[in-house]
């Protein structure tokens, strides 16, 4: 009976291809094969696979590729992934595929030697040596056996090929250790054991009474209230049932603090997925995760499509972060996937954070999802007491940023051996350069932005892009010589105010341009953790899941800055950001403070933060949600031209938008000039959808798409749902 395959190619094309199975092979949907396409070879999985078809002319199947097939569940994901993004089936594929390179698929054996009880043919002092060592009959790398005899690895190989000595294949070490649920660990508080049962009984939900499937639940505890040890008492219940977990991460936040945090709970380092993870190590990983043998993976957001065998909770830790959001290629919010998964895999979902969106908020009062609470910082601490600096009466000085009162308490702070932290996002040394003389602005070439000044560097930067110039000594437009100036600050403009203020005191400035890369990073965050230094001035980076336990004061140089953007979301974000910075003050046995630099201490998201009372901003914020029709009680859609010219991205918009049609209930916006108007050479026009919640927005856009001309030549249309950025 000859049978057909529909097979799906990780590439940018909409639906499965059809190829014949060869006689005498087994396919099952999931398998990953080899097929011809066009004049060469590729990868594909197989989507389906049918009889019939007798007499066709398809090409077929070359063979089975050695990689974990792809489960039902997994494939479900990919097909909803798809429709909901729109993207192209074969790009969403592509995610839970990402093949390794070709040489990483070799497998690299260990060996190890042991004596074989033969004599060498030319006994030397230095064979006798290690044939002394080789004696007690253990097994040694080859390596580790000349060191123990103090000989070079020739000498062993020497040996080897006498027969002295036998090479034999060791097990490859295991791809991560088992983690031990029931590891001796630090008790938990009375709140925390209690929130912990609460969750473990919530997600295990009686199938006797019906209850169906295990619930996505929101757990929300103010910043150093311990969410962390209560989810992992979820995971440990989880590994003792048997089944696999999964612990989302915005990549950033996956720091040595928290892999030793999870080896304290439970005595071994989880396996661990992210950017930064090698080819070899990343599929042995995934056949782990597919073999089941992989209980627990730690993992920034791709992590959420790798092939696990037995998922039985996914934990999305810092929910509210607009790092979950994918924003090139398939542009995919990591938590909302994660509860479709959790859907498909029919496992529970926690959703933590001290600080949850408006939509993971709304789903939590209207019961979609389940909400545990942890009202109260750990150990009894208290959270930090806020206060604004309102710069209209406290100015600092020309041409400095930190108000005299900020100056007095970081004085303070420091006098009494304490950390301060000064929070500013902006990197680099000042957002602006202009020329005093003629009023000449530095701009990128290929981007509308401005040039920022890194004084370390002694450059000038896009932030967008990544273009740098040398800093010109006289004005590029009208050529007067050293008369540029620095406008506005970033940390290192900060970091010179500071030293000037504070000479003796240790400085440690952290952005995510660090030089030195991730792992001085990483040893500089545990620097500040130990309490090797007086004052931090950094960027959003130190704001977030750190555990800083000397800082004492917290000091936010600009409040303001984020609430001036048109985004729907500003409001959110300010209060999110700034909220997990002050959490990060009064985290040890000192109770905490934070100041912050404001011009408008009345505007609401400052006012919640100050009262304290985060209630307060999240029903003013939801009740103004609602009434707009935006996101969760509205549908939002981007769609983002762009093309090597204004003229050609704002007509093919101009088209975009007379094909668009909208029936009731749904409104059509733009095309508008986006704020970052050109990226890299390109131009871009956005157009926003609007549509009540109950509306098939996925239905309307491929429709309008479908009559709307296709984009040609060097025209882009990205389609972005639920856009999370407006730039
Ligand atoms: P959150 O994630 O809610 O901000 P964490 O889980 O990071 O809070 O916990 C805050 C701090 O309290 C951490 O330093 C953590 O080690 C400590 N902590 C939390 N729970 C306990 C506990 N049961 N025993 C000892 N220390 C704890
Ligand atoms: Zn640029």
């Amino acid at each position: 009976m000859p049978r057909t395959a529909e097979i799906l190619i990780p590439l940018a094309l909409d639906s499965a291809y059809s190829y014949a199975v060869p006689e005498g092979l087994s396919l099952a949907p999931g398998d990953v094969v080899q097929i011809p396409l066009g004049p060469r070879e590729t990868v594909g999985v197989v989507w389906s696979v049918e009889a019939g078809r007798s007499g066709s002319n398809l090409r077929p199947v070359t063979g089975r590729i050695e990689a974990p097939s792809l489960s039902s569940s997994l494939r479900e994901l990919v097909d909803w992934l798809a429709r909901y993004t729109l993207a192209p089936k074969g790009s969403a594929l592509a995610m839970a595929l990402r093949l390794p390179d070709e040489g990483a698929r070799v497998e690299t054996v260990r060996v190890g030697v042991r004596s074989s009880g033969k004599p060498p043919a030319r006994p030397t002092s230095a064979r006798s040596k290690v044939l002394e060592v080789a004696a007690d009959g253990t097994m040694r790398g080859k390596s580790a056996l000349a060191k123990e005899a103090g000989v070079s690895l020739s000498v062993v190989d020497g040996l080897i090929d006498d027969g002295a000595l036998e090479a034999v294949a060791l097990a490859p070490e295991p791809v991560a250790l088992p983690p031990d649920s029931d590891h001796p660990r630090v008790p938990l508080s009375e709140a925390q054991a209690e929130a912990a049962k609460d969750l473990i009984a919530k997600l295990n939900p009686p199938s006797s009474v019906g209850e169906g499937a295990p619930p996505t639940i929101l757990l929300e505890g103010v910043t150093g209230s311990g969410k962390t040890e209560v989810y992992f008492e979820a995971v440990a219940d989880c590994v003792r049932r048997g089944r696999q977990s999964l612990i989302l991460m915005p990549e950033i936040a996956l720091t040595a603090q928290f892999l030793d945090r999870f080896a304290d709970r439970f005595g071994v380092r989880p396996a661990t997925w992210h950017s930064g993870i090698g080819a070899k190590r990343r599929e042995r990983l995934r056949a782990g995760v597919a073999a089941g043998e992989v209980d627990v993976v730690v993992g920034a957001r791709s992590a959420l499509f790798l092939p696990f065998a037995k998922l039985g909770l996914i934990v999305v830790d810092e929910e509210h972060e607009a790092a979950y959001k994918q924003e090139d290629g398939v542009h995919y919010h990591a938590r909302d996937m994660a509860v479709v998964r959790g859907r498909l895999e029919g496992c529970g979902v926690v959703l933590a954070s001290a600080t949850p969106s408006i939509e993971t908020r709304v789903n939590a009062e209207q019961g979609r999802y389940r909400h545990i609470v942890l009202p109260e910082r750990f150990g009894g601490r208290r959270l930090p007491q806020i206060e604004a600096i309102d710069m209209r009466l406290d100015k600092p000085e020309r041409g400095t940023f930190l108000a005299p009162g900020l100056v007095a308490s970081v004085r303070e702070a420091v006098a009494a051996g304490e950390q301060a932290l000064l929070f500013l996002n902006r990197r680099g040394y000042a957002p602006l350069t202009l020329c005093r003389a003629c009023g000449h602005r530095y701009q990128c070439k290929q981007c509308s932005t401005w040039l920022v000044e890194h004084r370390f560097r002694r450059a000038l930067v896009c932030h967008q892009c990544g273009y740098a110039e040398r800093r010109p000594e006289s004005c590029s437009a009208c050529g007067t010589f050293d008369n540029l100036t620095p406008c506005g600050p970033g940390v290192e403009r900060i970091a010179e105010e500071v030293a000037g203020l504070f000479p003796d005191a240790r400085v440690i400035v952290l952005s995510s341009d660090f030089p030195g890369g991730a792992e001085r990073l990483r040893a500089e965050l545990q620097t500040v953790a130990e309490g090797g230094c007086d004052i931090v001035i950094g960027t959003q980076l130190v704001a977030k899941g750190h555990n800083f336990p000397h800082l004492t004061l917290v000091g936010v140089l600009d409040a303001d800055i984020g609430l001036t953007s048109g985004d729907p979301r500003a409001a959110e974000r300010t209060f999110q950001l700034l909220q997990q910075v002050t959490g990060r003050a009064g985290r040890g046995d000192k109770p905490g403070r934070a100041l912050i630099q404001t011009f408008q201490p009345e505007h609401p998201v400052i006012a919640a933060l100050l009262s304290g009372d985060a209630e307060r901003f999240y029903a003013e914020e939801i009740e103004a949600r609602l009434e707009a029709g935006l996101p969760p009680f509205g549908r939002l859609a981007a769609l983002i031209v762009s093309a090597n010219d204004r003229e050609t991205a704002e007509a093919h918009g101009q088209a975009l938008a007379r094909a668009a049609e909208p029936p009731a209930g749904i409104m059509v916006l733009g095309p508008a000039e986006a704020p970052l108007a050109l990226i890299r050479g390109r131009y871009r026009f956005r157009l926003l959808v609007k549509t009540a919640r109950a509306i098939d927005l996925q239905t309307y856009l491929r429709d309008w798409l479908k009559r709307a001309p296709k984009a040609r030549g060097n025209v882009r249309v990205a389609i972005d749902v639920d856009p999370q950025s407006f730039l």
